[in-house]
């Protein structure tokens, strides 16, 4: 089994390859732009930025995914998506950070601030520096997708994005993907339907349903993996990336007057998640009613409807 697992590995390594272009290349053969920020010359990256001038920041970790995932899935998965966004919109993409707030105790899993610390040493302080780079080599837009979710990562993330938005004056987005995807049903898990599905639409040969056994499955929370699809994996990835593509296109042209009322309705959502715990320990507290009250959070953000979204903030 393990051999034939890695061979199906390998043979996804070539497919990805294919898809995204050997390192010195500039198009694959179907001719789609590269646009991994670290395979760019700097002709290349200029031509690119010059029609759209923004960089995506995709997040994971190294984290137990289930004994049918591989340990990377989150960075992969954030990873995988920013390229289609910026396939599809424009833009340029970061190589993903693996590391981030919190992680299951399970095996194999890297932690590199505690699970609840809302305060982050680390995470924190790399994207702030990361941003003010990124502004200062002329980037007029930044989006940061996270595919690692704890509510403190979460929490972190999008704090950041808005306290950097103020500060560089161009429109920062820090948000988990499944935002993104809250009106298709999925409202965000760990190694189950979601992620999994996921994973077989972007790197199918990564997943494995039959290590699964019998539940409970260790270090797996939300619906059952065995319900999970490529099929469910394609219609979540393409709610996400025709959103993001919007993003990547619009946000280098925002005004001010636009900044501000996105910065606005950020804050206010990143203050209630914030405050809800009313200085407890329960980081989640924000999240209890997040599939309803948020549900059109993605569109809205896509169309620019930020005061829509302020007000399906107040019934978080
Ligand atoms: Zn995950």
């Amino acid at each position: 089994m393990t051999q034939r697992l890695e061979r199906r590995q390998f043979l996804g390594a070539a497919a990805a390859g294919a898809l995204f272009g050997s390192p010195s290349a500039q198009a694959d053969t179907a001719g789609r732009r590269e646009v991994r920020l670290e395979f760019l010359h700097p002709k290349e990256l200029e031509e690119t930025r010059a029609a759209c001038a923004t960089i995506f920041q995709p997040l994971g970790t190294i984290e137990w995914h289930g004994v049918h995932n591989v340990l990377g899935l989150d960075a992969v998965k954030a990873h995988a998506l920013c390229l289609r966004a910026a396939q599809k919109g424009g833009g340029v993409v970061s190589p993903p950070l693996f590391g981030g707030v919190g992680g299951l105790s399970e095996l194999h899993t890297f932690i590199m601030d505690p699970e609840d610390d809302v305060f982050s040493k680390l995470l924190r302080l790399w994207l702030e520096q990361l941003c003010r780079e990124m502004a200062r080599d002329g980037y007029r837009a930044i989006i940061i997708l996270t595919g690692h979710y704890g509510a403190a990562q979460q929490i972190v993330v999008r704090e950041t994005a808005v306290r950097m938005s103020r500060a560089l004056g161009i429109p920062v987005l820090g948000t988990p993907e499944y935002w993104l995807a809250l009106d298709e049903g999925y409202t965000g898990d760990h190694a189950a339907w979601g992620e999994t599905s996921l994973m077989m639409h972007l790197f199918p040969d990564t997943v494995d349903l039959s290590r699964l056994g019998k539940p409970p499955y260790q270090g797996v929370g939300g619906r059952d993996p065995k319900e999970s699809s490529a099929e469910d994996g394609r219609r979540i990835t393409e709610t996400i990336v025709s959103r993001l593509a919007t993003l990547a296109q619009r946000m280098p042209t925002w005004n001010y007057e636009m900044q501000d009322r996105f910065i606005d309705a950020e804050a206010t959502l990143v203050a209630k998640q914030l405050s809800a715990p009313r200085g407890k320990q329960q980081v989640w507290t924000a999240w209890r009613n997040v599939a309803t009250a948020m549900r059109d959070y993605g569109r809205q953000l896509a169309e620019e409807c930020f005061d829509e979204i302020k007000a399906s903030v107040a019934k978080l």
